[in-house]
C-alpha cells in the first residue's frame, strides 16, 4: 500500500472501523487513537474504535480511548466500508472482531511485525519500524496531515511502550528523531512515562513479585520461566493485563537468554509470552502457531498449563 491509497480509501469510505489487538498494549491502543484523531480532524469522519476486551487502566489516559467499544456493541450484520487493523500481527489477533474485519468492503493492515502475512486488501508492513506508531508518524508527516498535541501524545505512547522506554533493540536513530519531533509537538515525556510505567495497580506489582518468586531456571539459567495459574490470578483479584511486564523482568536477569511466562487461560489453554536477548523467539512462537518479533513473541498452546510448559521448554532448548 502506498500513502495515497490510505487517503483514497478514507476519502471514499462511508464508515470506518479500526481494530486493536487482543491483550491490548500501548502500541495498538496509542496508534488506534492517533488514527482515529487524524481521520476525524483531517477527513471529518468519525471511525469506530474496537477493543478486544478491557482496556488496561494505565492506558485510560489516552485521548478519546473511552470512545472505543467492544465488538459486541456492533450489530451482527454490519458491513463497514473500510476496516483498518493496526499493530495486528495475525488476523486472528483481532479476536471476535475478526469477523467484522472480514466483512468490510475494503480491508487495510498497518503493522510492524515481521511475521505479519500481509492479510487484507491493502497492507503496510514495516518490520524495521519500532512500533505501529512509528509507521503512522511517517505516513502522517508525508501526507502533510496536522499532528496536534493529542495525536503526538498517542504516537509517543506507542513508541515509548513498544521500545520499553527506548531500551529495546528496535530503538533506532529514526525512533529518537520521531520522539524528538513529538516532544516539539508538545508531548511531556516524563508525564507519559509516569502513566505507562509508574501507574500500575498494586495487585499488578504483587502478582509480578509472586510470579518471580515462583520462577524456575533451566540450562545453566539460560531459560527463565514462570507459570501463572487461574488460582494465582484470583487470589490477587488480578485483571487479565496484570501479567504484562513479568516476562520482561525475567529477561533482566544476566544469565537469561530466553524468558517465558505461561498463563493458564482455561484448563485446556495456555497463553505464552516470550522474550529474549539474542534468540529469535518468533520462531519458537511460530512452532505453536503464534508469532511476533525476534525478541518479543507469543502464542497460545491448546494444552493444560503443565503439558504446555513441557512442550514449550522442549522447543526453547532447540534454540540454545
Ligand atoms: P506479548 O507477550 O506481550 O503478549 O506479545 C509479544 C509480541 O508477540 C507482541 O508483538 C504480540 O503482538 C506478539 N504475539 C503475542 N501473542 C501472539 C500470538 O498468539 N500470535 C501472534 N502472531 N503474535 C503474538
Ligand atoms: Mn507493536
Amino acid at each position: 500500500m502506498n500513502y495515497q491509497d490510505f487517503t483514497k480509501n478514507i476519502v471514499e469510505a462511508d464508515d470506518i472501523v479500526i481494530f486493536s489487538h487482543v491483550n491490548p498494549d500501548g502500541d495498538t491502543l496509542g496508534s488506534m487513537v492517533a488514527l482515529y484523531q487524524i481521520i476525524k480532524n483531517n477527513y471529518k469522519k468519525e471511525p469506530v474504535m474496537v477493543v478486544a476486551g478491557d482496556i488496561p487502566d494505565i492506558y485510560k489516559f489516552l485521548p478519546d480511548i473511552s470512545k472505543a467499544v467492544t465488538f459486541d456493541k456492533i450489530s451482527k450484520d454490519k458491513v463497514f466500508s473500510l476496516a483498518i487493523a493496526i499493530d495486528i500481527a495475525a488476523k486472528d489477533r483481532m479476536g471476535m472482531g475478526t469477523a467484522i474485519f472480514d466483512r468490510a468492503k475494503v480491508k487495510m493492515n498497518i503493522d510492524h511485525h515481521k511475521t505479519n502475512n500481509g492479510f487484507g486488501d491493502y497492507s503496510l508492513i514495516r518490520p524495521e519500524a519500532c512500533s505501529a506508531g512509528e509507521i503512522l508518524f511517517d505516513m502522517f508527516e508525508e501526507l502533510g496531515l496536522s499532528i496536534n498535541k493529542e495525536i503526538a501524545d498517542s504516537l509517543y505512547t506507542s513508541i515509548v511502550t513498544d521500545t520499553g522506554g527506548f531500551r529495546f533493540e528496535n530503538t533506532t536513530a529514526k525512533t529518537f528523531q520521531i520522539a524528538s519531533k513529538l516532544v516539539e509537538y508538545g508531548v511531556h515525556a516524563g508525564e507519559i512515562a509516569r502513566y505507562c510505567f509508574e501507574s500500575k495497580p498494586k495487585p499488578m506489582v504483587l502478582l509480578q513479585a509472586n510470579a518471580l518468586m515462583n520462577a524456575e531456571f533451566l540450562e545453566n539459567e539460560k531459560i527463565a520461566y514462570t507459570c501463572i495459574t487461574i488460582a494465582d490470578m484470583a487470589q490477587l483479584h488480578a485483571k487479565e493485563d496484570y501479567t504484562e511486564g513479568i516476562v520482561g523482568a525475567l529477561r533482566q536477569i544476566k544469565t537469561t537468554e530466553v524468558a517465558a511466562v505461561l498463563k493458564e487461560v482455561t484448563s485446556q489453554s495456555t497463553k505464552v509470552s516470550l522474550r529474549s536477548k539474542h534468540v529469535d523467539v518468533s520462531k519458537i512462537a511460530a512452532a505453536f502457531n503464534g508469532g511476533g518479533h525476534a525478541f518479543a513473541a507469543g502464542c497460545t498452546i491448546q494444552k493444560p498449563i503443565q503439558i504446555a510448559k513441557d512442550k514449550l521448554i522442549e522447543e526453547i532448548k532447540k534454540y540454545l
